[in-house]
């Protein structure tokens, strides 16, 4: 048996090591158990064939990401802005379309109007949701009745428009408007601020990259806990009680006064529990899936886009690949686009033969960008629904009546045991930044408990 510690923390994600890291400089005695044979979780950088840094997961951060900046300097990792520079694409009806400036606006004023109307009124509604409690919004029950797909036909008169929405909340949820809670959308937006937020490339979340990929930030914070991180180690049954916690995981065994469970509450659902779940957290793990999302990276010479005047941000109604942006390194070369095919469409694609997939996403780059699309050097995909300790991405979402009906036990102690991961954090839930404030939280509350 590995000697006791005071704190174990379950999954090596940026926040179980964000949990970790203030634990241990807090001079806590701490063993993180890692399913996988590496650390990072949702992030993941591997090296193109030139070894260019690839993130198959979590990449961009933005203004108000304030505590994985930090962690991110604390570790030497370092962020360049995105390109934005050109005349942006948007494929509709097959048709290829250049604009310059707000996605929005695409030579159709009064659709661009009805949609800033539209955003207009979830922003405003989105302010009215408390982030550490969204079920006590004055209309929580009400918007958790309904999905977002609800709401639109009520509110939204254009399919056109309604169309630009749906494709808006598919490309930051991973889900499809049918799907999800209208109250969880708002939660998520008032998590991060506004829609614009969520939105914006410079001033919003898609605004910088980390030089040496996303995944380096947890690859640095483990270098330093040393051997109390554990790889390959997958938690199979957490037995908890008044005197401590013992965490059995394959042929190793923990035993420590508190764990800290830093993973999406559907994978935390998988593990086994003694004492069992209260019904009340049983029921929530039973109810939060995750995303569905396919993230793909086209690698050229060069970026050719860039000298025909264009930016590489696409959006396309039909797809497969949805939204594509530049993700070449900060010197420009070699040319890398990323893509995603996100909701319904992953699901659909990814069951499909690769070589079916992979001629479906060169048309999808060709429609946008053109015939020169169609021989990358490289062409990447990772489908995160595949992935057993993930379960999909970008993070879980509520369906209707979740929040309302089991919101408070998201984060509630049972006993012994905390939560964390970003789907548990009230500041930009389900990106980085959720991740390493839910866990610098439960490390907090660990703390607190004494
Ligand atoms: C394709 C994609 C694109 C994204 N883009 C962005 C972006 O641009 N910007 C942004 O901010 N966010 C983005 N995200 C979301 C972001 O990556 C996540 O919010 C964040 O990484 C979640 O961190 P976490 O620590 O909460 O969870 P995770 O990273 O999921 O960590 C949980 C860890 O627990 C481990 N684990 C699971 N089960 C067990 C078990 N039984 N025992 C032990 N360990 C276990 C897992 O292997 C994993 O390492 C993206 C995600 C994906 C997949």
């Amino acid at each position: 048996m590995a000697p006791a510690a005071d704190v174990v923390v379950v999954g090596a994600g940026l926040a179980g090591l964000a949990a970790a890291t203030r634990l241990v400089d807090a001079g806590a005695e701490v063993v993180v158990l890692e399913a996988r044979d590496r650390v990072g979780g949702r992030t993941l950088t591997l090296p193109a064939a030139d070894g260019t840094p690839i993130d198959h997961g979590g990449q961009w951060v933005g203004p108000t990401h304030d505590r994985i900046a930090t962690l991110a300097e604390r570790v030497g990792v370092t962020t360049y802005p995105t390109w934005e520079r050109g005349l942006n694409t948007v494929v509709r009806d097959g048709q290829a379309h250049r604009y310059e400036g707000d996605p929005l606006d695409e030579g159709d004023p009064m659709s661009a109007v009805a949609l800033g109307q539209a955003i207009r009124e979830l922003d405003a509604m989105a302010a009215t949701v408390p982030p550490e409690a969204p079920w006590t919004a004055a209309d929580a029950l009400s918007w958790d009745s309904q999905t977002v797909e609800t709401w639109l036909q009520a509110r939204v008169e254009s399919e056109r428009v309604r169309n630009w929405l749906r494709e808006i909340v598919r490309g930051t949820l991973a889900a499809e408007a049918r799907e999800l809670s209208l109250l969880h959308t708002l939660f998520v937006i008032r998590s991060a601020g506004s829609m614009a937020m969520l939105l914006a490339t410079a001033g919003g979340a898609q605004e910088r990259r980390f030089h040496q990929g996303a995944q380096a930030i947890s690859i640095r914070l483990a270098e330093p806990l040393g051997e109390r991180v554990v790889l390959g180690t997958p938690a199979q049954l957490v037995r908890h009680g008044e005197a401590g916690v013992v965490v059995e995981a394959g042929d190793r065994t923990v035993t420590a006064g508190r764990a800290i469970l830093a993973v999406p509450p559907a994978i935390a659902g998988r593990i086994g529990y003694q004492p069992a779940m209260p019904g009340w957290r049983s029921q929530l793990t039973q109810r939060v899936p995750m995303g569905s999302v396919v993230k793909i990276h086209a690698i050229y010479e060069e970026p050719f886009w860039r000298q025909e005047g264009l930016s590489g941000f696409a959006v396309s109604d039909s797809g497969p690949v949805a939204v594509v942006y530049d993700n070449c390194p900060e010197g420009g070369s070699p040319g890398v686009l990323v893509g995603f095919i996100e909701g319904d469409q992953a699901r659909a694609w990814a069951r499909r033969g690769d070589g079916d997939r992979r001629a479906a996403i060169l048309a999808s780059l060709v429609g946008f960008f053109g015939e020169r699309a169609a021989r990358p050097r490289e062409l990447l995909e990772r489908s995160w629904a595949d992935e057993e300790y993930s379960g999909g991405c970008y993070a879980g979402y509520f369906p209707p009546g979740v929040w309302t009906s089991y919101g408070q036990a998201l984060r509630e102690p049972v006993g012994r045991l905390h939560w964390a991961g970003t789907e548990t954090a009230t500041a930009w839930n389900s990106y980085m930044e959720g991740a390493v404030q839910s866990g610098e939280r439960a490390a907090d509350e660990v703390l607190a408990a004494g």
